[in-house]
């Protein structure tokens, strides 16, 4: 996915296709999580669950967020951002505030949500706490099991209760997912009972790939595994 482009290329892009957002509201759920909403001519915009936005967070980069609730008819969504302080992207969008405006593309990416899947299992961190959010109200509505595992800073591990979501358990991100003995004693193996899931693993790319080379062992399901972020690359 680009994550950079000439300023002028950027300008022309964005005059062309537009539209430009304006931030309604925003709201820290911790210092660290914070929900922006976003309102404007949405009419285009095709929500897909798991697809993302590029947002332009400087006049050359770009960096990719999780649309999470909207509503075409009122010409608003959300997009739930991890604030880490250690980007450009993060640090912009920290300074978002009402009134502002900005580039968002239109979402996309592939289709994540099968309603013929029984069981889904969805792992990620804090910048995947918008992927659940997007997910959980079709879980509930079309009578899935499902279950998120999340692995975030002690500052976070509060944010999916004060999200409202269900069925999670929050580990603390020291690096247990990076371990595959540890990740196959998990609850999760101990019973065939997920075994025919289909598992959705995203955030830290390194998390990902250990939890992805364990569930290849151990498990039928099928696996979407997409790294959302790795130390030391900008804009992936
Ligand atoms: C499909 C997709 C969907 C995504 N959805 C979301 C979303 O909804 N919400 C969200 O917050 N993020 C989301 N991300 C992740 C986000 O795009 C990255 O975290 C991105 O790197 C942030 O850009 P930045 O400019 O802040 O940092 P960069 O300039 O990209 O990176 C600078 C430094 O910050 C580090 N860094 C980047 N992200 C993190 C992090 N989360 N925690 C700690 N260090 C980090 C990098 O390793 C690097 O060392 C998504 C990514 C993808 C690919």
């Amino acid at each position: 996915m680009i994550s950079k482009m000439p300023k002028w290329i950027g300008d022309w892009l964005e005059g062309s296709f537009g539209p430009r957002l304006t931030v309604l509201d925003t709201d820290y759920i911790t210092p660290a999580i914070k929900n922006i909403r976003f309102q404007g001519d949405i009419s285009k915009m095709d929500f897909l669950i798991g697809s993302a936005s590029v947002i332009r967070v400087s006049d050359t980069e770009y960096r990719n967020y999780t649309p999470t609730y909207y509503d075409i008819k009122k010409g608003v969504f959300e997009i739930i951002f991890h604030i880490h302080g250690n980007g450009i992207g993060s640090k912009y969008i920290d300074s978002l505030k009402v009134g502002d405006e900005l580039y968002i593309s239109s979402p996309r990416g592939r289709k994540e949500y099968d309603p013929n899947v029984k069981q889904y299992f969805i792992f990620g961190d804090e910048t995947s706490l918008g992927l659940a959010c997007s997910f959980l109200p079709v879980l509930k509505q079309n009578g899935h099991q499902f279950q998120f595992y999340f692995e975030l800073d002690e500052g976070n591990k509060n944010a999916p209760q004060l999200l409202g979501l269900e069925n999670y358990t929050v580990f603390p991100k020291n690096g247990s997912f990076r371990n595959e003995k540890w990740i196959s004693d998990l609850p999760l193996f101990n019973t065939d009972e997920w075994n025919t899931a289909k598992f959705i693993l995203a955030g830290n790319v390194k998390s990902v790939q250990t939890f992805r080379k364990v569930l290849k062992n151990s498990t039928t399901g099928k696996i979407l595994a997409q790294g959302y972020w790795l130390e030391g690359k900008k804009g992936l």
